[in-house]
Protein backbone atom coordinates (compact mmCIF):
# COMPACT_ATOMS: atom_id res chain seq x y z
CA UNK A 1 0.00 0.00 0.00
CA UNK A 2 1.19 3.74 -0.35
CA UNK A 3 0.10 5.14 2.74
CA UNK A 4 0.08 4.06 6.17
CA UNK A 5 -0.75 5.62 9.95
CA UNK A 6 2.64 7.33 11.14
CA UNK A 7 1.47 9.28 14.49
CA UNK A 8 -2.42 8.47 13.21
CA UNK A 9 -1.02 10.53 9.89
CA UNK A 10 -1.62 8.86 6.53
CA UNK A 11 2.46 9.23 5.11
CA UNK A 12 4.13 7.43 2.69
CA UNK A 13 7.11 5.14 2.74
CA UNK A 14 10.62 6.12 3.94
CA UNK A 15 13.23 3.82 5.04
CA UNK A 16 13.26 2.76 7.91
CA UNK A 17 9.62 4.22 8.92
CA UNK A 18 6.95 2.05 10.76
CA UNK A 19 3.80 2.45 10.51
CA UNK A 20 0.15 0.86 11.19
CA UNK A 21 -2.42 -0.43 9.05
CA UNK A 22 -5.35 2.61 8.36
CA UNK A 23 -7.25 -1.06 7.79
CA UNK A 24 -6.64 -2.68 10.52
CA UNK A 25 -3.94 -1.45 12.95
CA UNK A 26 -1.51 -4.03 12.54
CA UNK A 27 2.09 -2.25 12.52
CA UNK A 28 3.60 -2.12 8.96
CA UNK A 29 6.77 -1.84 7.34
CA UNK A 30 8.31 0.44 4.85
CA UNK A 31 9.56 -1.39 2.17
CA UNK A 32 11.96 1.09 -0.07
CA UNK A 33 13.53 -1.26 -2.27
CA UNK A 34 15.39 -1.05 -5.88
CA UNK A 35 12.94 -4.03 -7.97
CA UNK A 36 9.71 -2.60 -6.96
CA UNK A 37 7.61 0.87 -6.05
CA UNK A 38 7.81 1.35 -2.03
CA UNK A 39 5.06 0.68 -0.06
CA UNK A 40 4.17 -0.24 2.71
CA UNK A 41 3.52 -4.20 3.69
CA UNK A 42 1.99 -5.82 6.61
CA UNK A 43 4.40 -7.49 8.50
CA UNK A 44 4.54 -11.42 8.11
CA UNK A 45 2.70 -12.27 4.76
CA UNK A 46 -1.00 -11.62 5.51
CA UNK A 47 -2.71 -8.55 3.97
CA UNK A 48 -5.59 -7.49 5.86
CA UNK A 49 -7.43 -6.91 2.17
CA UNK A 50 -7.55 -9.92 0.36
CA UNK A 51 -8.25 -8.43 -3.34
CA UNK A 52 -5.28 -6.14 -2.61
CA UNK A 53 -2.64 -6.56 -5.53
CA UNK A 54 1.12 -5.56 -5.10
CA UNK A 55 1.24 -2.27 -7.10
CA UNK A 56 3.35 -1.11 -10.02
CA UNK A 57 4.66 2.30 -11.71
CA UNK A 58 1.86 2.09 -13.64
CA UNK A 59 -0.49 1.84 -10.60
CA UNK A 60 1.08 4.93 -9.18
CA UNK A 61 1.14 6.98 -12.60
CA UNK A 62 -2.88 6.48 -12.52
CA UNK A 63 -3.16 7.56 -8.94
CA UNK A 64 -1.05 9.89 -8.79
CA UNK A 65 -3.59 11.96 -10.95
CA UNK A 66 -6.28 12.21 -8.00
CA UNK A 67 -5.43 13.87 -4.63
CA UNK A 68 -3.58 11.79 -2.33
CA UNK A 69 -7.14 11.78 0.24
CA UNK A 70 -9.15 9.82 -3.15
CA UNK A 71 -6.18 7.46 -2.89
CA UNK A 72 -7.06 3.82 -0.85
CA UNK A 73 -9.98 4.35 1.15
CA UNK A 74 -11.32 2.18 3.16
CA UNK A 75 -14.67 0.86 2.58
CA UNK A 76 -17.06 -1.54 4.40
CA UNK A 77 -20.60 -2.66 3.80
CA UNK A 78 -23.33 -3.10 6.25
CA UNK A 79 -22.42 -6.87 6.25
CA UNK A 80 -18.87 -5.33 7.71
CA UNK A 81 -16.64 -6.42 4.79
CA UNK A 82 -13.59 -4.32 4.19
CA UNK A 83 -11.99 -3.52 1.32
CA UNK A 84 -9.39 -0.98 -0.08
CA UNK A 85 -10.62 1.00 -3.41
CA UNK A 86 -7.60 1.84 -5.55
CA UNK A 87 -8.86 5.61 -6.11
CA UNK A 88 -12.77 6.88 -4.79
CA UNK A 89 -13.61 10.05 -5.95
CA UNK A 90 -16.05 12.92 -4.11
CA UNK A 91 -18.29 11.69 -5.62
CA UNK A 92 -18.64 8.45 -4.74
CA UNK A 93 -16.91 6.64 -7.87
CA UNK A 94 -15.08 3.82 -7.42
CA UNK A 95 -11.82 3.43 -10.10
CA UNK A 96 -9.77 0.41 -9.78
CA UNK A 97 -6.94 0.25 -11.63
CA UNK A 98 -6.27 -4.02 -12.38
CA UNK A 99 -2.55 -5.11 -14.01
CA UNK A 100 -2.87 -8.73 -13.40
CA UNK A 101 -5.63 -11.41 -14.34
CA UNK A 102 -8.23 -11.18 -12.10
CA UNK A 103 -10.46 -14.99 -11.82
CA UNK A 104 -14.03 -14.25 -12.57
CA UNK A 105 -16.10 -14.43 -9.02
CA UNK A 106 -13.77 -12.23 -7.61
CA UNK A 107 -13.72 -9.48 -10.22
CA UNK A 108 -18.39 -10.34 -9.66
CA UNK A 109 -17.58 -9.66 -5.92
CA UNK A 110 -15.85 -6.12 -6.56
CA UNK A 111 -18.24 -5.04 -8.93
CA UNK A 112 -21.25 -6.14 -6.34
CA UNK A 113 -19.20 -4.66 -3.82
CA UNK A 114 -18.29 -1.20 -4.91
CA UNK A 115 -21.50 -0.61 -7.30
CA UNK A 116 -20.49 2.69 -8.69
CA UNK A 117 -16.94 1.19 -10.73
CA UNK A 118 -14.85 1.25 -13.65
CA UNK A 119 -12.03 -0.99 -14.82
CA UNK A 120 -9.04 0.53 -15.63
CA UNK A 121 -7.09 -2.62 -17.20
CA UNK A 122 -2.99 -2.42 -17.85
CA UNK A 123 -3.22 -3.25 -21.34
CA UNK A 124 0.88 -2.96 -21.70
CA UNK A 125 1.38 -5.94 -19.47
CA UNK A 126 1.35 -8.69 -22.00
CA UNK A 127 2.57 -6.93 -25.65
CA UNK A 128 0.26 -9.38 -27.19
CA UNK A 129 -2.54 -7.94 -25.96
CA UNK A 130 -1.40 -4.94 -27.71
CA UNK A 131 -0.62 -6.22 -30.87
CA UNK A 132 -4.23 -8.17 -30.88
CA UNK A 133 -6.19 -5.39 -29.78
CA UNK A 134 -4.38 -3.13 -32.91
CA UNK A 135 -5.45 -5.98 -35.13
CA UNK A 136 -8.89 -6.15 -34.38
CA UNK A 137 -9.40 -2.72 -34.29
CA UNK A 138 -9.44 -2.56 -37.68
CA UNK A 139 -12.86 -4.30 -37.98
CA UNK A 140 -14.95 -2.04 -35.31
CA UNK A 141 -17.51 -0.61 -37.17
CA UNK A 142 -18.43 3.03 -36.45
CA UNK A 143 -21.57 4.56 -35.44
CA UNK A 144 -23.73 7.36 -35.60
CA UNK A 145 -22.23 8.79 -32.59
CA UNK A 146 -18.48 9.90 -32.90
CA UNK A 147 -15.63 7.33 -30.78
CA UNK A 148 -17.97 5.07 -30.64
CA UNK A 149 -17.99 1.72 -32.00
CA UNK A 150 -19.73 -2.09 -32.71
CA UNK A 151 -17.94 -4.90 -32.31
CA UNK A 152 -18.72 -7.73 -33.90
CA UNK A 153 -16.19 -10.08 -31.79
CA UNK A 154 -14.82 -8.48 -28.86
CA UNK A 155 -13.46 -11.34 -28.12
CA UNK A 156 -10.53 -10.82 -30.71
CA UNK A 157 -9.69 -7.24 -29.34
CA UNK A 158 -9.99 -7.49 -25.85
CA UNK A 159 -8.80 -10.17 -22.85
CA UNK A 160 -11.65 -12.78 -22.35
CA UNK A 161 -11.42 -12.12 -18.65
CA UNK A 162 -12.86 -8.42 -19.13
CA UNK A 163 -15.58 -9.35 -22.04
CA UNK A 164 -18.67 -9.95 -19.35
CA UNK A 165 -18.13 -7.31 -16.65
CA UNK A 166 -21.06 -5.27 -15.10
CA UNK A 167 -18.91 -1.99 -14.95
CA UNK A 168 -17.04 -0.22 -17.99
CA UNK A 169 -13.97 -1.37 -18.76
CA UNK A 170 -10.69 1.05 -19.83
CA UNK A 171 -8.21 -0.49 -21.46
CA UNK A 172 -5.23 1.34 -21.01
CA UNK A 173 -2.82 -0.43 -24.14
CA UNK A 174 -0.29 2.60 -24.12
CA UNK A 175 0.74 2.68 -20.74
CA UNK A 176 1.54 6.25 -18.90
CA UNK A 177 4.61 8.24 -19.80
CA UNK A 178 5.95 4.81 -22.30
CA UNK A 179 7.82 6.47 -24.77
CA UNK A 180 6.21 5.05 -28.03
CA UNK A 181 5.99 5.70 -31.45
CA UNK A 182 2.65 5.53 -32.13
CA UNK A 183 1.00 9.29 -32.58
CA UNK A 184 0.23 11.30 -29.69
CA UNK A 185 -3.40 11.04 -30.44
CA UNK A 186 -3.46 7.10 -30.42
CA UNK A 187 -1.33 7.29 -27.19
CA UNK A 188 -3.68 9.39 -25.57
CA UNK A 189 -6.72 6.88 -26.00
CA UNK A 190 -8.51 4.69 -23.85
CA UNK A 191 -10.64 1.66 -25.11
CA UNK A 192 -13.84 1.27 -23.18
CA UNK A 193 -15.53 -1.52 -23.10
CA UNK A 194 -19.29 -0.83 -21.88
CA UNK A 195 -21.27 -3.23 -20.01
CA UNK A 196 -24.04 -5.63 -22.02
CA UNK A 197 -24.21 -6.10 -25.57
CA UNK A 198 -26.74 -4.02 -27.93
CA UNK A 199 -29.04 -6.06 -29.64
CA UNK A 200 -26.18 -8.93 -29.26
CA UNK A 201 -23.14 -7.26 -30.10
CA UNK A 202 -20.24 -5.32 -28.07
CA UNK A 203 -20.14 -1.66 -28.02
CA UNK A 204 -16.79 0.23 -27.71
CA UNK A 205 -15.50 4.01 -26.96
CA UNK A 206 -12.30 5.78 -27.63
CA UNK A 207 -12.36 8.00 -24.85
CA UNK A 208 -8.85 10.86 -24.47
CA UNK A 209 -7.11 10.16 -21.09
CA UNK A 210 -7.80 13.96 -20.37
CA UNK A 211 -11.93 13.29 -20.86
CA UNK A 212 -11.72 10.40 -18.37
CA UNK A 213 -9.22 11.90 -16.20
CA UNK A 214 -12.04 14.96 -16.05
CA UNK A 215 -15.42 13.34 -15.77
CA UNK A 216 -13.68 10.97 -13.26
CA UNK A 217 -12.63 14.32 -11.10
CA UNK A 218 -16.07 16.05 -11.72
CA UNK A 219 -18.60 13.57 -12.07
CA UNK A 220 -20.26 9.93 -10.49
CA UNK A 221 -20.26 8.49 -13.82
CA UNK A 222 -17.43 8.51 -16.19
CA UNK A 223 -19.58 7.33 -19.27
CA UNK A 224 -23.40 7.15 -19.35
CA UNK A 225 -23.16 3.37 -20.47
CA UNK A 226 -26.76 2.33 -20.30
CA UNK A 227 -28.00 5.07 -22.12
CA UNK A 228 -25.32 4.99 -25.06
CA UNK A 229 -26.29 0.80 -25.34
CA UNK A 230 -29.92 2.06 -25.47
CA UNK A 231 -29.01 4.66 -28.13
CA UNK A 232 -26.64 1.95 -30.06
CA UNK A 233 -29.71 -0.65 -29.79
CA UNK A 234 -31.98 1.82 -31.12
CA UNK A 235 -29.88 2.22 -34.07
CA UNK A 236 -29.04 -0.58 -35.15
CA UNK A 237 -32.73 -1.87 -35.14
CA UNK A 238 -33.53 1.01 -37.22
CA UNK A 239 -30.77 0.40 -39.82
CA UNK A 240 -31.97 -3.35 -39.88
CA UNK A 241 -35.67 -2.69 -40.21
CA UNK A 242 -34.40 -0.22 -43.12
CA UNK A 243 -32.39 -2.85 -44.64
CA UNK A 244 -35.17 -5.31 -44.65
CA UNK A 245 -37.36 -2.47 -46.34
CA UNK A 246 -34.83 -1.61 -49.13
CA UNK A 247 -34.71 -5.48 -49.99
CA UNK A 248 -38.51 -5.53 -50.68
CA UNK A 249 -38.48 -2.20 -52.52
CA UNK A 250 -35.82 -3.29 -54.51
CA UNK A 251 -37.54 -6.57 -54.94
CA UNK A 252 -40.79 -4.92 -56.15
CA UNK A 253 -39.15 -2.52 -58.08
CA UNK A 254 -36.71 -5.47 -59.59
CA UNK A 255 -39.11 -8.56 -60.83
CA UNK A 256 -37.49 -11.38 -62.23
CA UNK A 257 -37.22 -11.46 -65.95
CA UNK A 258 -39.93 -13.17 -67.17
CA UNK A 259 -38.33 -16.56 -67.87
CA UNK A 260 -37.38 -17.04 -64.27
CA UNK A 261 -40.76 -16.97 -63.13
CA UNK A 262 -42.38 -20.29 -62.13
CA UNK A 263 -44.30 -20.89 -64.89
CA UNK A 264 -46.11 -24.73 -66.30
CA UNK A 265 -43.72 -26.22 -68.16
CA UNK A 266 -44.81 -26.41 -72.00
CA UNK A 267 -42.86 -28.34 -74.84
CA UNK A 268 -42.13 -25.86 -77.64
CA UNK A 269 -44.33 -27.37 -80.56
CA UNK A 270 -42.30 -28.73 -83.47
CA UNK A 271 -43.74 -27.22 -86.21
ZN1 LIG B 1 -4.17 -4.06 7.31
Amino acid sequence: MRFALVNSVRCETSPGLIGCCPGCSQPMIAKCGIHRVWHWAHRGKRNCDPWWEPETPWHRAWKDQFPSEWQEVIRRDNAGEKHIADVRTENGLVIEFQHSHLPTPEMAAREAFHRNMVWVIDGTRLSRDRSRFLQARSSFRPTLMKSLFVVFWPKEGFPSTWLDCAAPVFFDFEGFGTANETSEKNRDLLWCLLPGRAEGYAVVAAVSRGMFLDAARKRAQIIPSQKIMEMVADDLRRERAATELNARRWAYAHPPPRKWRSRPFRRRSRY
